[in-house]
């Protein structure tokens, strides 16, 4: 007997014996309903067999990282061949990310202002926002310091073979310097509507916790009160979410010019101070934040860096730190920060907390300084680290801010302010590298935070339960 007739012989033995278990009992047999039931279960089970549809099911949206990557080589592949047409590129390509990038700085103020006063009003509670304000602050404060003398070290390393290029007829000028009291006294608006109408996070941090800090106050009154924010806050992460989809667009116009103007060429000469900061901020990553994610926020560094590789593209692209806010987000709280930390902790970094900008005024001020043929001293180095950390505090995550708090820096030990036209025009490169390393650190503040407060919260718990 062949095979053919081997199955024949099979289904027709399964088939009598489904024949001959029709309920007989009117009992068993089923009501129209139950066959309706039986017959869409069958329907649905064909479905999914059917090869297309189950494939059309398993055709997922391929995830906004992958997107975004694939746009950045993309990008750089077109900036390459555009190099000839880079007018091109500045003209008709640059306008669509400059689109997108308005469209993100337009959300930022209401999102920083909504989310930390959501968060604010999540913890419910002022002494708590206190601890976790304080535990934020010093963890920003400390791995600033860190950044900036990892900088030094690294330049202090690599200067001498950094090119000694001249500086006679350089200028440049000091478009805004704040000493460190002007700073503090920024913080505090004078304006309902200015911070918002100006981007001026610090005062909308302010703003944000005095109007939170008076709705807890207000006891059961402020309930409303309560709804209505969280309602706004829910409303701009929708439109964030929105805009976010444009990302890889986005990532593609930004970066596409900056390749095209640049190329390979100007990185040739500067390429021992660029590579210096990038070992730099690699090292910092790698070393200050895999070490304080794993001890004090108890997270394997792997997961942490694989979790937030989304907002690290994003940044290397945007160089802005707090257009990279919102995908910063969505990073934290996919690996499992809470809500109303991560919306507390973040836009204050994004303001105040710049690892990846600090490590840049470390190396590009031994090499401004090696230029002009000056050595500095340790007493100089430390003034180094003290005025880069202060000097972050006071200036905003968006792109080309670094220069601004390098004039600072410069000033501070009696360096010529004009040293900076050296490492101006390649700004933007150390910009991305920079910002990527800026936004890991608010990123890394919020996962030890997360997990200490989630600790502390379970000891209460535990010690309630016990009383
Ligand atoms: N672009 C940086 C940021 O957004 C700031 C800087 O220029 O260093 O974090």
């Amino acid at each position: 007997m062949g095979k053919k007739d081997e199955r024949f012989r099979e289904t027709l033995k399964e088939e009598v014996s489904e024949a001959e278990n029709v309920p007989t009992n009117p009992s068993e047999v089923p009501t129209a309903a139950e066959a309706v039931d039986t017959a869409q279960e069958a329907l649905q089970k064909g479905l999914e067999a059917m090869p297309e549809e189950g494939q059309k099911r398993k055709r997922k949206k391929m995830p906004l990282a992958s997107q975004i990557f694939i746009a950045m080589i993309l990008a750089i592949i077109a900036g390459l061949l555009l190099q000839p047409h880079a007018a091109f590129a500045d003209n008709y390509i640059h306008p669509f990310g400059t689109i997108f990038l308005n469209l993100i700085k337009f959300i930022i103020a209401p999102i920083v202002l909504f989310s930390i006063m959501a968060g604010v009003l999540s913890l419910s509670d002022i002494k708590k926002v206190g601890i976790i304000g304080g535990t934020t602050i010093i963890y920003y404060l400390f791995t600033t310091a860190f950044a900036t003398t990892i900088g030094l070290i690294f330049a202090n390393i690599f200067k001498p073979f950094f090119p000694l290029l001249s500086t006679s007829g350089l200028s440049y000028e000091v478009t805004e310097s704040t000493s460190v009291m002007d700073t503090i006294v920024n913080i505090f608006p004078s304006n309902f509507l200015t911070p918002i109408t100006q981007s001026n996070m610090l005062q909308v941090i302010v703003m944000a916790l005095i109007i939170g800090f008076a709705i807890i106050l207000l006891g059961k009154k402020g309930e409303p009160a309560v709804k209505a924010i969280n309602l706004c806050n829910d409303i701009f992460m929708k439109c964030m979410d929105m805009i976010l989809k444009l990302s890889p667009i986005g990532v593609f116009c930004l970066l596409c010019p900056v390749i095209a103007d640049n190329g390979p060429a100007i990185i040739g000469s500067f390429a021992i101070v660029l590579l210096t900061a990038y070992i730099a901020y690699i090292v910092h990553m790698g070393v200050i934040y895999s070490t304080t994610v794993r001890t004090l926020g108890h997270m394997s560094p792997l997961k942490f860096f694989k979790g937030m590789m989304p907002a690290m593209m994003f940044a290397f692209s945007s160089a802005s730190s707090v257009g990279t806010l919102p995908l910063n987000m969505d990073c934290c709280e996919k690996m499992g920060a809470s809500k109303e930390v991560a919306s507390f902790v973040l836009p204050l970094g994004a303001t105040i907390n710049m690892d990846g900008t600090a490590i840049y005024q470390g190396v590009c001020t031994i090499f401004i300084a090696a230029c002009y043929g000056i050595t500095l001293t340790p007493q100089q180095m430390v003034t180094i680290v003290l005025t880069a950390t202060l000097a972050s505090i006071g200036t905003a995550g968006v792109p080309g801010a670094g220069p601004i708090m390098l004039a600072m820096v410069l000033q501070s030990v009696g360096l010529p302010v004009e040293g900076i036209a050296l490492v101006y025009g390649i700004d933007r490169i150390f910009d991305m590298g920079r910002t990527t390393v800026n936004i890991t650190g608010d990123a890394s503040c919020t996962m030890i935070v997360s997990y200490l407060q989630k600790r502390r919260e379970k000891k209460s718990a535990a010690r309630m339960a016990n009383v």
